[in-house]
């Protein structure tokens, strides 16, 4: 279970706005959470709710242990009402059982809390009898919907909360995330280095493009050593054929970036930095044909050369020089 300290570490600009609202009592009456899963969306409307109803709360934080808050933390608070999908979605039948519980006043108080979890998956009908109950707000009630994406709901919505944005994952905590979502962990550790955004790694993942691209990386790497004379060549006809457009090249130039890294940590035996695992055997047989030196020479005419395709140099020409360069 997350503490209150634990989510200020965890997103600290949200938690300051939040504690702000509270100590200058300036609460609204919807709230958007939205950000990555697993960025805290959950666990921060829980400890919202929880001070909301909390009996002696330590200033802006819940105390915890009152009956409130152990009820609202245990789900059983009868002012808090929790919404997920059923099913794919969150039908406006829901949506009308949340209207018709809140006509009455709370039961403990008069407060009353609502989370609504995916509330993008909302149809269409659930939204706008959502956006109706938002239009009349109670001075007691509060919203908070939570989404992976602010914007498939719909802009009326959203213009009625206060948004609060979740910042991304950091590096570690989105390898956790992967594997948590089912993603074997070598994949997970390099996806990490590549997407820097979860729904981004896990559409990679299920991508036979990226498959192949990371087959490609390997079979160039391999190639500057053993037939360097037929580089140029791989690199325009098969390289160039799948690496058709500079976003695509760019994730290319990414993994050729990460192999090359990873050879400078074989090096400087920092195996837990290694990103690209698959490849372990590959790397260690490559690491000690290059200098420290070569290697940070090759990484830096990496950077440059994605530079270059941001300033639109032709993609051909980038990717020759550098193949090129990598060969001395
Ligand atoms: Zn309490």
């Amino acid at each position: 279970m997350k503490t209150w300290t634990s989510l200020k570490e965890d997103q600290p600009v949200v938690m300051k706005m939040i504690e702000r609202m509270i100590k200058d009592d300036r609460m609204a009456h919807a709230y958007l959470l939205h950000g990555d899963p697993g960025t805290g969306k959950q666990a921060i409307a829980l400890h919202l709710a929880m001070r909301i109803f909390c009996k002696s709360p330590h200033g802006a934080e819940p105390c915890k242990t009152c009956t409130d808050c152990r009820r609202v933390e245990s789900g059983n608070h009868p002012d808090l009402h929790w919404l997920k999908p059923e099913g794919a979605s969150i039908k406006k039948e829901q949506i009308q059982d949340l209207q018709r519980e809140f006509t009455y006043q709370g039961l403990e108080s008069n407060k009353k809390v609502y989370v609504i979890e995916n509330s993008d998956k909302m149809t269409t009908n659930a939204a706008n009898r959502l956006l109706k109950f938002l239009e009349e707000p109670s001075r007691e009630t509060t919203a908070i919907l939570l989404t992976d994406n602010q914007y498939r709901l719909l802009d009326t919505i959203r213009s009625r909360c206060q948004l609060l944005a979740l910042r991304p994952l950091s590096p570690k905590a989105l390898e956790a995330a992967l594997i948590n979502e089912g993603i074997s962990p070598h994949n997970a550790r390099l996806f990490q280095a590549i997407a820097p955004q979860l729904e981004q790694a896990k559409a990679l993942d299920q991508d036979t493009w990226f498959a192949d691209a990371r087959k490609l990386m390997v079979q160039l790497v391999s190639m500057l050593h053993s037939r360097s004379n037929e580089s140029l060549f791989f690199v325009e006809k098969q390289w160039m054929e799948h690496f058709k457009d500079r976003e695509q090249l760019k994730i290319g130039l990414n993994l050729l970036l990460h192999w090359f890294k990873d050879l400078i940590y074989i090096q400087i035996e920092d195996n837990a930095s290694l990103v690209m695992l698959d490849y372990k055997e590959q790397l260690e047989q490559q690491a000690f044909r290059y200098t420290k030196q070569q290697l940070t020479t090759i990484l830096e005419t990496i950077t440059h050369a994605v530079r270059k395709l941001d300033q639109n140099v032709h993609p051909t020409l980038v990717m020759e020089q550098l193949t090129l360069q990598m060969q001395r």
